[in-house]
């Protein structure tokens, strides 16, 4: 069988690794050249609604799926038309949106973080005077670990952060003075089965996920599982889907979903039985869905703008290395390292020793 992934980064890398024991194959269409997913499957280079490629896709796999939410809707529909494609663009859409995602949310019921939609400097001072400050103002599309966002801390704030965003469709949210934020993966195949994982636990720095740590039996699971089930039913989905939360004194309020898999997910590869990215290709492909269980304790360090020593990590016992093949640049995910143990007591070393050869995170 043949898996088409619009786009070639590490999520498509980690998808090609998980579904080659498998017997799967996998093609990559992405415009990039040296994409990380290059030597786990066929590149093929291009925009991502290239019609002749698209048109070649959809001859060619047997069925598609995307690795980021910024994929132009047009080719999920283009490819819909053609081929079976996972998720749906319906789910896509709402999850490229903002203020569409937030309204979603209210309608079902699920807790979000107060908002107001913003499309003039006048709606701005508005909502500011709604919500109170601080606040959050965020472009509606196209942001993502924490690009296209300003807190607003004062009144004075409210005109250089319109001149920074001002223009494009914007959402300002009331800033959440959270406990810490968690988020819930889940996967449901084409047959209607759904599986959740663990929560995971999320560190963020400068608005991108630093550390995730796996927490069984965490009491917020329960409700976090209810609001997934919900989005899972809203959209009949199909694949792995993210959906991260605020805990506010142990309230969850939901902040964004991922149509996709999650980078607060990548521990399942070496903690659960069945990987995320291994069960959206069991979910996309129809397959039954593979057990969700934890293995043992897992926390995952992100590596973003920097490797660290591969030799100096994997001495640690537990450390798994994770290498995007992928420019180092500022900024950029390069790779993630996970630690496992078998009883929570022995997880804590492992943190520990990595902590000292990771450099510039600030942690817990
Ligand atoms: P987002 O792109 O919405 O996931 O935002 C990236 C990160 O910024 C989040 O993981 C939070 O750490 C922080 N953040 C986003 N929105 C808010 C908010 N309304 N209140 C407080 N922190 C926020």
């Amino acid at each position: 069988m043949i898996v088409g992934i619009i786009g070639g980064g590490q999520l498509a890398r980690m998808l090609a690794l998980a579904g080659q024991p498998l017997g799967l194959e996998f093609i990559f269409i992405d415009p990039g050249a040296g994409i990380s997913a290059a030597s786990t499957g066929q590149h093929w280079q291009g925009p991502y609604d290239d019609p002749e490629l698209l048109r070649r896709l959809a001859a060619t796999a047997d069925v598609a799926t995307y690795e980021f939410e910024n994929v132009p809707p047009a080719t999920i529909e283009y490819l819909a038309r053609h081929m079976a494609v996972f998720p749906s663009v319906r789910a896509l859409s709402c999850a490229r949106d903002r203020l569409q995602e937030k309204s979603l949310f209210d309608r079902l019921g699920i807790p979000t973080v107060p908002h107001r939609p913003v499309n003039s400097r006048a709606e701005l001072a508005e909502a500011v005077e709604a919500l109170g400050l601080p606040a959050v103002l965020k472009t509606r599309r196209l942001g993502y670990d924490g690009k296209g966002q300003i807190v607003l801390r004062a009144p004075a704030d409210i005109g250089t952060a319109w001149e920074r965003l001002g223009g494009a469709d914007l959402i300002l949210e009331a800033f959440v003075e959270f406990q810490r934020e968690v988020s819930i993966i889940a996967a449901r195949n084409r047959a209607g089965e759904v599986r959740f994982y663990p929560l995971s636990e999320n560190t963020h720095e400068r608005g991108v996920l630093a550390f995730s740590r796996a927490r069984p039996g965490d009491p917020a699971a329960a409700e976090a599982c209810r609001y997934m089930g919900l989005l899972l039913d809203e959209f009949a989905y199909v694949g792995v889907l993210a959906l991260e939360l605020f805990d506010v004194g142990g309230r969850l309020l939901a902040n964004e979903m991922a149509p996709r898999v999650h980078n607060s997910g990548h521990w399942t590869i070496e903690g659960s039985e069945t990987s995320q990215f291994e069960n959206h290709l069991r979910a996309v492909l129809g397959w039954p869905l593979g057990d969700t269980a934890p293995v043992g304790y897992t926390a995952m360090f992100n590596c973003v703008g920097y490797l660290p020593d591969p030799k100096a990590v994997m001495a640690i016992g537990g450390a798994h290395w994770h290498d995007y093949r992928k420019a180092v640049r500022p900024g950029r995910k390069v790779g993630h390292i996970t630690a496992r143990a078998s009883d929570k007591d022995s997880l804590e070393p492992a943190i520990s020793a990595l902590k000292a050869v990771l450099p510039g995170h600030v942690f817990d």
